[in-house]
Formats: C-alpha cells, sequence, structure tokens
C-alpha cells in the first residue's frame, strides 16, 4: 500500500464512495498510529509580523492589499509568546510572518538565541523565502525547523499565482532541499483546490513530498480572500472544469490520508484552514485521518485578526489558554494525548508514566 503510483494516487483523489474512502481513512489512521504513535504534538503559532513584499495571488498579506493595518510583534512580545507556550506545555513554538525586510537576519538569530537558551522550546521558523545565509545564520542560533509550503508541484500554476521578487530566484524546491542540507527539519506542504489546480497535479504534490522526503507536511484547503486577484476572480487560471480539484473538506481528508501513507513517519498538521471549513469538527476529523499535529495560536489577541491570509480564521477571539484546553479536550476524546516533548521526526512517545501498550487506557485513568 506504501507503493501507491501516481495512477492509484489519481483514482483516491476522484473517489466519492463514502464506503471506499471510509477504508482509505482507516487504513490512514493505522499507518499513522503504528509510524508516528497517538502522541499529538501542539507547537504554538507566533504570527510575528503581517508586513509582505511579496504579491502571492491568494495570500491576504499581499503587499497590494492596502486596506489591511499592518504589524509587526516586537521582540518582547515574541519572547513573552514563547514563555508562556512553555508555561502551557507546548514543546515547540512557530515564529510565522510575511516576507518582511524588516525582519533582519539579526534580530531573527537573537531571538531565536534568546529563546533557545531561556527555554527548552524546539522553534519552527516560517518566514518565507531567504538566503541560503540567513538560513545557516538562524540554524545555527539553534533553529530546529523551517517550514515552507510549496503550494503546489505544477509549475505553471506556482508560476502564475507567486510573482517573483527577483528573478532568478531558486524555487521553493530547491530552497526545502536547501534547509534540509543545513540540518533543519524541513516542512513543505500544499493549498488544496487553488484555482487552476487539477487533480493530477495533487497526486503529484505527494509523491514530491515522498522524493523531497520531507519531515513535516501542512496541507490546507484553498480559502478565497476577495481582496486577493484569485479570491475576487480577477485572475482565473485556464482549466476543464472535470480536471480543477475542489477546495472541500473531502478532497482535504483524502489529501491527508494519501500523505500519510506514502509518508508514514511525517509529521502532519490537521490546519487551521481546515478547522475554519469545518469549524465544529474540521480538526478532529483531520486528526482521524492521519494528522498528527496542531498548532495553537499564542499571537497576542490585538494582532490576530490582522494575520489575514484568508477570511473567517478559525479560533480568532480564542485566547491562548481557551486555545490550549479546547484542544487538549479535542486530543482526549479521540482516545489520544498531548505530546509533552519537542515532537521532531522519528521521536515517538507515550503517555507519561505509561507502558506503550497502555496508551488506550490513558483517557479512563485520567477520569
Ligand atoms: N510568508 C510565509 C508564510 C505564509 S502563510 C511563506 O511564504 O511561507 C502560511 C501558509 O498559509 C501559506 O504557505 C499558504 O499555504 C497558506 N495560505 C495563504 N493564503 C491562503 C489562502 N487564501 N487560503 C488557504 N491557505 C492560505
Amino acid at each position: 500500500m506504501t507503493e501507491l503510483t501516481k495512477l492509484d494516487l489519481l483514482e483516491w483523489l476522484r473517489e466519492s464512495r463514502p464506503a471506499r474512502l471510509q477504508s482509505l481513512y482507516e487504513r490512514a489512521n493505522a499507518v499513522r498510529k503504528e509510524h508516528v504513535g497517538d502522541a499529538v504534538h501542539l507547537r504554538g503559532l507566533i504570527e510575528v509580523s503581517s508586513h509582505c513584499v511579496r504579491q502571492c495571488m491568494y495570500c491576504g498579506l499581499r503587499h497590494a492589499n492596502r486596506d489591511l493595518p499592518r504589524y509587526r510583534m516586537t521582540r518582547e512580545e515574541i519572547l513573552n509568546c514563547a514563555l508562556q507556550a512553555e508555561r502551557l506545555g507546548y514543546g515547540t513554538v512557530v515564529m510565522q510572518g510575511g516576507e518582511d525586510d524588516l525582519l533582519t537576519a539579526k534580530w531573527v538569530e537573537e531571538i531565536v538565541w534568546w529563546i533557545k537558551r531561556e527555554t527548552r522550546l524546539a522553534v519552527t521558523l516560517s518566514l518565507g523565502e531567504r538566503s541560503r545565509d540567513e538560513f545557516e545564520l538562524w540554524r545555527l542560533a539553534g533553529a530546529d525547523r523551517y517550514l515552507l509550503r510549496f503550494e503546489t508541484s505544477d509549475e505553471n500554476l506556482f508560476r502564475v499565482i507567486h510573482p517573483h521578487r527577483y528573478s532568478g530566484t531558486p524555487g521553493r524546491l530547491s530552497l526545502l532541499r536547501q534547509l534540509k542540507s543545513l540540518g533543519y527539519e524541513a516542512g513543505g506542504g500544499v493549498m488544496v483546490g487553488i484555482p487552476g489546480q487539477s487533480f493530477e497535479s495533487l497526486a503529484q504534490d505527494i509523491l514530491t513530498f515522498r522524493a523531497l522526503n520531507l519531515d513535516m507536511i501542512g496541507i490546507g484547503p484553498y480559502i478565497a480572500h476577495a481582496a486577493t486577484p484569485l479570491g475576487s476572480g480577477a485572475l482565473r487560471p485556464a482549466i476543464s472544469p472535470s480536471e480543477q480539484a475542489p477546495a472541500s473538506e473531502e478532497m482535504v481528508y483524502k489529501m491527508i490520508a494519501l500523505t500519510r501513507i506514502v509518508c508514514p513517519d511525517a509529521n502532519i498538521p490537521s490546519t487551521t484552514a481546515l478547522a475554519t471549513i469545518n469549524k465544529v469538527d474540521g480538526r478532529k476529523l483531520g486528526l482521524k485521518v492521519g494528522a498528527n499535529v496542531v498548532m495553537p495560536n499564542l499571537t497576542p489577541s490585538k494582532y490576530r485578526r490582522l494575520y489575514e491570509i484568508y477570511p473567517a480564521k478559525a479560533c480568532i477571539d480564542e485566547s491562548a489558554t481557551d486555545c490550549n484546553q479546547c484542544l487538549r479536550g479535542q486530543i482526549h476524546s479521540l482516545g489520544r494525548f498531548a505530546g509533552h516533548g519537542p515532537g521532531g521526526r522519528g521521536m515517538l512517545e507515550t503517555p507519561v508514566g505509561i507502558m506503550p501498550d497502555a496508551g488506550a487506557n490513558l483517557v479512563q485513568l485520567q477520569a
């Protein structure tokens, strides 16, 4: 089953019979349990800056969106979020932001260095396309992981939706290889249902995850943002309707499940975008079909609404403590447990003080 061919993947991506899909989800869940266990890792997300020099055709942070007031967190605010992450028992903080030139190499380096010195947190960066020298500097300061989704493996579509900043910059696939060679755990991923994105390219995306041997793979639905060319319909990449992949919940579940089967030991989040298109139980369903990570938001509430990559984001008004409790409740209701360590790839965890085989009893023991 791990030897799924591109044709097999395509067939699954076009599958709609509920019983067949149920069998796919169960298989993916079994692979998840066997390879990464029942721990669900909590990665505290700090949205450090909404300034962005890029013009990505789908993203609300694009430079041309003048209606969005911008912010940049101070160093002290970021450090406080990291301390809060540790108090809440998270193993990792993720510093994410737009491509903001005022997040200088040195500024980021110092913050990474401080977090690594003062806490036991793993540090993940997600600051877009930066130079090899910067990646190296931050790695030397102690950064553990870097998230850089490649969004689609269809090169034409990629080019249409990502106007280059400079010509000749390395593509995101090369940057992911570079990050791995510097010793980062590297995270890629895609949006599902981008206008112009075919079923076939989604099958290719999954093969690309495997070819890159990614440590982390983020998959979420594309969500239209009216202040962007793709979201307003001003830009409509040509594609026949029968080829266009839908930006549906089911399509995302299929992508997560197939990715888990093809990349059994990767860390795969149940994303906020998925929780946004099904606010009731999107996050839980993602965890049931192969995901093993969630990303509670730690961004101070005064900035939350301004990090508007897409509209109506889930959990936008919840405090960090509410988010934490809600997610832990969801994790326990699935018979799983919250990871307590950094949760890197290949680090299997068991519930504290309980033998591996007794994991299923954890909820009863705690009740
Ligand atoms: N500047 C960083 C972080 C971008 S935001 C970078 O370029 O990597 C993180 C992710 O949000 C993006 O990689 C993209 O996959 C997702 N995203 C952005 N706009 C979106 C939209 N309209 N719908 C769904 N996901 C979106």
